[in-house]
């Protein structure tokens, strides 16, 4: 339990930044992910702050102290890894003991700790068995209860679950948040997989070529993405490049599927190249003559191409003068079927419009 402030960390190899002046905080007992495609620089972050690698430039702050020069054995934090790192030649009593060893518990302390550790993690009584004995889950429930036995203020977890399959993984996400929020612990989590990390999350910290595009809530990050990017990387709907028509609030835009109303995002011009978002789920949205909704909209004629059933959602894919849209929407609208002529009616303030010039730039908050 701590705060971890992380202040204009930067890291170059062979002088290409591959963390640029990366600034965020983790509070107390707050579960953040770090997601990002393959070579953003996650696990550069984990492992300065871990201490496994000096940064170039910046600090790392631990409840307000800087450890940036303290050795990684000395800085209170944990780290859980992909692979089964654990001690081959132990069994599972001495894999979870060891960090309680290196801090010389005694011994019946020791054994309490690790007994109620393993009941944590669902393997109650597995003291004695080898650690090859054990199946991919099994194992990182244990590399998990190891990583948390000497009672770490933060712990780092690298795609902990990246070598099992999905429905375990799905299972142990669960797994592991429940316990990190009954600890209490302060965790920063890596994954490149958009589903685990909004599964997981307190908050997502978008990662992008050693900077970040965002952080926030998972349902804020879908709401109200702040990038371009965020709203490729996290398919939260169809990204068209426009021309600004008309500044101000709703700003006016020519697109391929025609004048469209949104609200932007940075400084925009009449003229400017913009990348315009229509999500895929809107609220307000409706696709009927008569429930129009109220404040500025846009009325895009389509005809149905398909509708496949989602669960809780039917996905459709309406074709536009244009373009190809794809809109998730309730089941309750079974008249919207292949071969319709539809009119969506999409609320300006669904519509997202940003500078081209933008595209590499990021905000935070
Ligand atoms: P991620 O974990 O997001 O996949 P990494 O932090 O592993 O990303 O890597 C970020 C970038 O830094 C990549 O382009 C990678 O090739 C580069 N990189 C990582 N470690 C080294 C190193 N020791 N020497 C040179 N380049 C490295």
């Amino acid at each position: 339990m701590a705060r971890l402030q992380v202040l204009a960390l930067t890291r170059r190899y062979a002088g290409r930044a591959v963390l640029d002046h990366v600034s965020f905080e983790v509070g107390d007992g707050e579960l953040m992910v770090i997601l990002g495609p393959s070579g953003s620089g996650k696990t550069t972050m984990l492992r300065l702050i871990a201490g496994l690698e000096p940064p170039d430039e910046g600090q790392i702050l631990l409840d307000g102290q800087d450890i940036t020069a303290v050795p990684p054995h000395r800085r209170r934090i944990g780290m859980m890894f992909q692979e089964y790192a654990l001690f081959p030649h132990f069994n599972v009593f001495e894999n979870v003991a060891f960090g309680l060893r290196m801090q010389q518990l005694p011994e019946p302390e020791i054994r309490a700790r690790v007994r109620t550790l393993l009941e944590q993690v669902g393997l109650p009584g597995y003291e004695r068995r080898d650690v090859h004995t054990l199946s991919g889950g099994e194992k990182q429930r244990v590399a998990l209860a190891r990583s948390l036995a000497p009672r770490p203020a933060v712990l780092l977890l690298d795609e902990p679950l990246g070598s099992l399959d999905r429905a375990l993984r799905e299972q142990l996400m669960g797994e592991i948040r429940a316990l990190l929020k009954a600890e209490r612990m302060t965790a920063l989590y890596v994954t490149h997989d958009q589903a685990e990390a909004m599964a997981i999350a307190d908050r997502v910290l978008i990662l992008h070529q050693g900077r970040i595009e965002q952080i926030a809530t998972p349902e804020d990050l879908y709401r109200d993405p702040a990038t371009p990017f965020v709203a490729r990387f996290l398919d939260v709907g169809t990204l068209l490049e426009g021309c600004i028509l008309a500044e101000g609030d709703p700003a006016e835009v020519e697109t391929p599927v025609g004048r469209l109303w949104g609200f932007h995002r940075g400084a925009i011009r009449v003229g400017m190249r913009a990348w315009v978002l229509i999500p895929h789920l809107i609220r307000g949205a409706s696709y009927h003559e008569d429930e129009k909704p109220s404040g500025p909209v846009n009325v895009l004629d389509g005809e149905v191409l398909e509708r496949g059933f989602r669960g809780l959602h039917v996905e459709l894919r309406v074709r536009v003068a244009g373009g190809v849209l794809r809109q998730l929407l309730s089941p309750a609208n079974p008249w919207i079927r292949p071969g319709q002529s539809i009119r969506m009616h999409i609320p300006a303030d669904a519509v997202r419009i940003w500078p081209v010039d933008t595209e590499g730039a990021r905000s935070s908050g």
